[in-house]
């Protein structure tokens, strides 16, 4: 009996029970969640499945907002599934084990990634946006990297080759300039063009996980402890934002960089079940409502303990741009 014989039959399942709908890489199977119940739609599949034949990692994630099931496929999620058959159970049982460890792994240790040294152009677009040489301190600490050949070079023993990755280093060989943010554990670099004329965003996962795993955000802290007393975490958009936040508050907690607005309730979903208790900022652009915020804390009710508020600039789209004027509101949702 062969692994793929194995996959063949609990993709079968997934099609007779729950007619599942395949997405377009035929690696993702998506099914109503049985887990939370789904929505009352009969039509909507929230739970996604990966099943794929180039490995053995196989996944489940629910992208129901009430919904916490994540993670490797394990003998249990399919039990409760419905599925019997002890030989494909005993398969994902030792599948799982071994996909569980290495994302555990991933998850909890950091990638010992090399910096390069900085290039000019994208050092000037930097200090630029936020009043900030770019010394070797800074790109220590805001992890900055500005050399995605060399970058590719001193790390290429330990990250794994993406397609971007190899974009980059092609329009870099064309004196294209660009400005990347390494998160903390060392799987995921986001980079923003300093050419105008180019893609401004480019988001390279640095291991082949799935992009839970890999995808962790960009995240600053100062005397960041949870033992404390009261604890401020600060939620924003974009790179420049998190960064130019960091210096201008100066209060000590987490930053949190989310991405564009329609990220932050799955990024709080996530994040707010480790950080019970604390007082939560979310800076805004002058684009979104502070009416999503007020529906976020309240379809989240139970996970605000104590105040939450929402900050933004009153004379600029953000805080991302420190040539722009600034004027801080704050205001309690
Ligand atoms: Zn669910």
């Amino acid at each position: 009996m062969g692994n793929r014989d194995i996959k063949e039959r609990i993709k079968d399942f997934l099609y007779d029970r729950y007619d599942a709908k395949v997405q377009g890489n035929k690696e993702w199977f998506m099914i109503q969640c049985p887990f939370c119940g789904d929505s009352p739609n009969p039509n909507t599949r929230h739970l996604n499945v990966r099943i794929s034949v180039n490995d053995d990692h196989m996944y489940v994630k629910c992208f129901q907002s009430k919904c916490d099931v994540a993670g490797p496929l394990t003998s249990q999620h399919l039990m409760k599934m419905g599925l019997s058959d002890m030989q494909v159970l005993k398969f994902v049982s030792d599948k799982s084990k071994i996909t569980s460890k290495m994302v555990r792994n991933i998850s909890s240790t950091k990638l010992n990634l090399q910096i390069p040294e900085k290039k000019r152009i994208p050092s000037e677009y930097f200090k630029a946006r936020t009043k900030k040489e770019m010394t070797d301190d800074n790109i220590r600490k805001y992890r900055i990297v500005t050399d995605f050949t060399k970058f590719y070079e001193l790390n290429k023993d330990t990250i794994d080759y993406d397609k971007k990755l190899g974009l980059l280093m092609y329009k870099e060989s064309e004196n294209k300039n660009f400005i990347g943010f390494l998160n903390e554990s060392g799987t995921y670099l986001q980079v923003r063009s300093v050419d105008d004329d180019d893609t401004k965003h480019i988001k390279i996962p640095l291991v082949k996980l799935p992009i839970y795993v890999s995808h962790q955000p960009y995240v600053l802290t100062r005397n960041f402890d949870l033992a404390k007393r009261d604890v401020y975490i600060y939620v924003t958009e974009g790179l420049f934002d998190i960064v130019n936040v960091y210096n201008y508050f100066m209060d000590d907690g987490l930053y949190m960089q989310t991405g564009s607005a329609s990220s932050i309730y799955g990024q709080f979903k996530k994040f707010s079940k480790f950080y019970y208790g604390v007082y939560w900022v979310f800076v805004r652009d002058r684009d979104v409502s502070i009416k999503f915020f007020k529906n976020l804390k309240e379809q989240y009710d139970y996970r605000f303990k104590n105040d939450a508020y929402v900050v933004y600039n009153e004379l600029s789209k953000d805080f991302g741009d420190f040539r722009e004027p600034i004027q801080v509101r704050k205001i309690k949702i």
